[in-house]
């Protein structure tokens, strides 16, 4: 507008200006063509009347008209302002900014008679001009006023909803709200963009809640156990100093159960992991239904559980806590047609008896585990302080036993084994024992377990039972009746996918015939599958060679299993023997299991006859075969034995009853 204005009256300028020039051109030729005769006759008074004659245009302020010397000759004036005319045109008064002046020379017949200069005023112009400004100036109001108006009300319609859409922006970037909409309505672009911006809103909440659930996924995968769903080890250890902190300011008593499976080893190995998976499940789920809702069941990883108990009235319900859990994985998983036993060993540790802080805590339990494990498995066992020694002294073993064998230091001792009815020598047993530089014999219940966890018995276990087998071929020519031997082995061993094969390797190496040889397995081998189990040992006998059930009556002695297994014999664990003179009950106990054994075509061997009454009692209950100090020790010597059993037999001592033990026999067999 102001641009506009200034053009216009630059234009305005210029044009009247010119228009106001040319018209005092005209005036000027007209004018001095009719003084040209007053000039001629130099009739001053004909000349102002013709100059006066300019009084009816407003513009001219004043004419001056000079005769050819260029004197003044005649002057017109419209008012008193305005310049007055100089004597000689030569002295014209000079042109101001306020006048404007035209001079005309006067001709008559092309002869120059004089000069005529009009003077105007540009004052009208100026006048014009500051009407125009006034008429700017009151466009510019009415413009500024129009804008404003038209400005609010485009605002309105144009600014406030992208306002509240700036708005909505910030809140939705601040805090994350993305349930805020803007109500902009309408069909045009800025309600276009209103619903575009709503459908972007929608979509990033969609994201947003998707995004939320993937994130509390993975918190849940963070800190739960994929496999059983109960929280893992972390979790359990922020669970667990949470409670520990409780209990401190509380005064109550926590306890820490360490539950580590007897045998899931087996099943993974041999029935596959996925199997081990479901067994692990169903594990979780018997364990979760025996402990409380407030307490907390994790799983650390692999075969190993743990569980809080947060407030127990006295320690010693933790142990009855553990002996429940026992209890309910002690009975036979079936999973996909498998029966699977396994157990479990439970080490116990107590806030704030034994330490304060979980990680102690953990560790103790731990430890009370390893040694439970060592003191023959499914069990539990508080944590004592001297079981981290036992812990750091077992980790020691272990190093060392790596090298056992290479150094010469595993040597195998034989025991002897007698016919109850005949006294005749049938079999060495051979057991390990560990010679060791500086601390002497280890006896092999303290070493073997270690074996065992450490994988060491499977290269230990072949040691042995070739170094037996090569000795039992030595026997043979001794004596003129076979002497067996027998080889105790461990269920990791008899569990290996190549066991067969390899007592078939060995007993070609030595040239043992495999019916001297009497392989010893513990009932562990019913952990795991019994069908395996027993397609294995039938494997075995097809070799030839016998195999008995070691320590019965020590392990989960599940009687239903014996008849579905290709025992040859069942060696009743020393155990019962020990009180076979006190105790009515166990003499009761090994008669059952003789009659039980030879019921199901087994014969019964007894371990750790003492003394010649329990021989007595055993020779009563029909038992086949017998072991013991009474008889023979463990020796390196057995040919020694063989030849010493040979005269002993001839004389028929040591079997026969003394008087005075048969009548206490048949004291004992009366009660
Ligand atoms: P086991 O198979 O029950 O072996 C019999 C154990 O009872 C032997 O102990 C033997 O010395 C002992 N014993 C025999 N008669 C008597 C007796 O009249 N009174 C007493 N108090 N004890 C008697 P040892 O040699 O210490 O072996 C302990 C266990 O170590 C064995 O028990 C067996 O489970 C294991 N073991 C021994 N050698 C081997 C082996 O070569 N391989 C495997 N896997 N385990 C072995
Ligand atoms: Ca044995
Ligand atoms: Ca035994």
């Amino acid at each position: 507008m102001g641009t506009l204005v200034i053009a216009l009256m630059f234009f305005d300028q210029v044009s009247s200006t010119a228009l106001l020039q040319s018209r005092m051109t005209t005036l000027a030729d007209v004018v001095g063509q009719i003084s040209t005769a007053a000039l001629n006759f130099e009739d001053t008074k004909a000349a102002i009347e013709v100059l006066e004659a300019l009084r009816s245009e407003p513009p001219v302020v004043s004419a001056c008209l000079y005769d050819v010397s260029d004197r003044l000759f005649a002057e017109y004036k419209s008012g008193s302002a305005g310049p007055r005319c100089a004597q000689l045109r030569h002295d014209l008064v000079p042109t101001g900014s306020n006048y404007s002046r035209v001079v005309r020379q006067v001709y008559r017949r092309s002869e120059l008679v004089g000069t005529l200069a009009l003077t105007s005023d540009l004052q009208d112009v100026r006048k014009r001009r500051t009407h125009l400004l006034v008429v700017a100036g009151f466009l510019a109001v009415v413009a500024l006023v129009v804008g404003g108006i038209s400005g609010s009300l485009l605002q309105r319609r144009v600014s406030k909803p992208l306002l509240d859409l700036a708005r909505a922006m910030v809140e939705v970037t601040d805090q994350q709200n993305f349930a805020a909409r803007v109500a902009v309505k309408g069909s045009d672009e800025i309600g276009q963009l209103g619903d575009g911006f709503n459908t972007m809103l929608s979509e990033l909440e969609r994201r947003n809640l998707e995004k939320r659930k993937a994130e509390a996924e993975l918190q849940f995968q963070a800190l739960t156990d994929a496999l059983t769903r109960l929280p893992n080890r972390r979790l359990f250890m922020d669970r667990l100093s949470q409670t520990l902190a409780l209990a401190e300011r509380e005064g109550r008593i926590v306890g820490l159960l360490y539950i580590d499976l007897d045998g899931f080893k087996l099943v993974n190995d041999s029935l596959g992991h996925a199997i081990g998976d479901l067994l692990l499940c169903e594990v979780s789920s018997r364990l979760q239904a025996r402990v409380r809702k407030s307490d907390t069941l994790a799983r650390m990883g692999g075969d190993e559980f743990t569980i809080i108990l947060p407030s127990l009235s006295e320690k010693e319900d933790a142990a009855l806590v553990a002996r429940s859990l026992l209890d309910a994985l002690v009975k036979p998983f079936l999973i996909e047609g498998h029966e699977i036993t396994i157990g479990a060993t439970i080490g116990i540790s107590l806030f704030p008896e034994h330490a304060r802080e979980a990680s102690d805590l953990m560790r103790q339990a731990d430890s009370a585990m390893y040694a439970a494990k060592r003191n023959g498995k499914n069990q539990a066992m508080y944590f004592r302080p001297e079981l981290g020694l036992l812990v750091r002294e077992r980790l020691n073993l272990e190093t060392q036993l790596r090298g056992a064998i290479g150094r010469g230091e595993i040597k195998v001792h034989y025991q002897p084994e007698f016919d109850v009815a005949s006294g005749r020598l049938v079999r060495f047993e051979a057991l390990v024992r560990w010679l060791h530089p500086s601390l002497g014999l280890i006896p092999p219940l303290k070493f073997i377990p270690i074996a065992e966890e450490s994988g060491l018995i499977v290269p230990l276990g072949a040691f042995i039972m070739e170094c037996a087998c090569k000795e039992a071929t030595k026997w043979q020519s001794l004596a003129p009746f076979p002497i067996q031997v027998a080889v105790n082995v461990s269920s990791i061993q008899f569990e290996r996918e190549t066991f067969v094969e390899e007592v078939a390797e060995i007993l070609r190496h030595s040239g043992l015939k495999p019916e001297l040889l009497q392989i010893e397995l513990t009932e562990s081998v019913m952990v795991g599958s019994i069908e395996r189990s027993a397609q294995k040992m039938m494997h075995l006998r097809s070799l030839g060679v016998s195999l008995a059930i070691d320590d019965f009556g020590t392990g989960y002695s599940c009687l239903g299993y014996l008849p579905n297994l290709p025992f040859d014999a069942l060696k009743i664990d020393r155990s019962f023997v020990k009180d076979l003179n006190s105790k009515p009950e166990a003499a009761a106990m090994v008669r059952a299991l003789v009659g039980l054994a030879h019921n199901i075509g087994m014969r019964v061997i007894v371990e750790g006859i003492e003394d010649s009454q329990q021989l007595q009692l055993i020779r009563q209950f029909a038992a086949n075969e017998v072991q013991g100090f009474l008889l023979g020790r463990p020796t390196t010597e057995p040919e020694e034995q063989i030849l010493l059993s040979l005269e002993q037999s001839t004389r028929h001592e040591k079997l026969q009853p003394s008087l005075e033990d048969s009548q206490r026999v048949h004291d004992i067999l009366k009660a």
